[in-house]
């Protein structure tokens, strides 16, 4: 079983969306399970308090790296040590491929202004990143995180095939998508898809998701390790 472990002051907000469709019928069936941690559980004041002033002065609260050890130290094992962070490496599919391959995974929240940099150097935590803007707390970013990893485990997803395809899977943006009615609001779907000639349609998917990454990601196209097609 693929584990997680989610360390956050809001455990409540777990498994929220995990819950539903694929993932909370994956969690049912036993392909993965999903563990929240309460840290102000690890606090020893009378408060129980997570967080403090920042040292130097400046705005907000940091939170606490004794007791954000102490959490850690609760469920640590093999498992690789994530914090959720603005400041880490944006996540990619090529990560989540890893992290989805391994034993699972643990999940630190932050919330407030940060956390104490000591604990993330002490427990060894590698900052990750969902993007290049600031959220309020790390929870919404971990559900992100297990999510995208939870969606390829094995027997999770219906059709193993369609993981190789989608965005990313080989440095290119997927190819668009059509479906019934074939004239929808007076646009038909492209000839060649309803062709049923199986070496063009691949063709033109190809073709179109070379395009479509190159137009909107001039970033991933000059990275693609794909073969480009001739224009
Ligand atoms: N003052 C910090 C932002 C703190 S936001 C800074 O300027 O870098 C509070 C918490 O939300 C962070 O500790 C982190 O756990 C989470 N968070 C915010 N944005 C995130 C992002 N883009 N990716 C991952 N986690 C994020």
């Amino acid at each position: 079983m693929w584990r997680a472990s989610v360390l956050t002051i809001f455990p409540e907000m777990f498994p929220g969306p995990l819950g539903l469709s694929l993932a909370g019928k994956a969690r049912d069936a036993g392909i993965w399970s999903l563990e929240a941690v309460d840290i102000r559980v690890h606090a020893t004041d009378r408060h129980r308090s997570v967080d403090d002033t920042p040292a130097g002065g400046g705005p907000g609260m940091v939170m606490k790296p004794d007791v954000l050890a102490r959490a850690i130290d609760a469920v640590a094992d093999e498992r690789p040590r994530l914090l959720m962070s603005p400041r880490g490496l944006p996540l990619t599919q090529a990560r989540v491929v890893q992290l989805a391959a391994g034993p699972g995974v643990i999940l630190v929240c932050g919330r407030f202004e940060g956390v104490d940099e000591r604990v993330i150097a002490a427990r060894n935590l590698e900052e990750v990143s969902v993007g290049d803007y600031v959220l309020s707390g790390g929870e919404i970013a971990a559900l992100a995180v297990l999510d995208a990893c939870v969606r390829i485990l094995p027997g999770v997803m219906g059709a193993e095939v369609s993981a190789a395809e989608e965005s990313f899977a080989q440095g290119l943006l997927e190819y668009p998508q059509y479906t019934r009615p074939q004239v929808f609001e007076g646009r038909p779907i492209p000839d060649v898809l309803v062709s049923g000639d199986h070496a063009k349609v691949a063709a033109f998917r190809r073709a179109e998701a070379e395009r479509l990454t190159r137009e909107r990601r001039p970033d991933l196209w000059a990275k693609s390790p794909a073969p480009k097609s001739k224009p």
